[in-house]
């Protein structure tokens, strides 16, 4: 399976692509949408009190606070995973 982002990244051994959505969306101040700031405290805490259970589950959820509605990335692109490869 590859994972793609709708701005032609494609992931990679060393980039997945939670981590090319993070890099897109995570603000300087890494404030969240709900005003709230959001900083891996140790592997699997957040600063705002969010406790995962896998390292999966803390990238989801900086990813719910920080991607916008838009999906418009700091860069100005749209950044979304490309679920299947049905774009035309
Ligand atoms: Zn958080
Ligand atoms: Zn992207």
């Amino acid at each position: 399976m590859i994972a793609q982002c709708a701005c032609g990244f494609t992931e990679l051994d060393d980039e997945t692509l939670v981590d090319h959505l993070q890099l897109a969306f995570e603000p300087a101040d890494r404030t969240g949408s709900d005003g709230s700031v959001h900083e891996e405290l140790d592997r699997l805490s957040c600063l705002c009190g969010f406790a995962a259970i896998t390292g999966d589950d803390l990238d989801q959820h900086f990813l719910s606070v920080f991607a916008p509605a838009d999906a418009m990335g700091r860069d100005g692109r749209k950044h979304e995973p490309a679920e299947d490869a049905c774009v035309a």
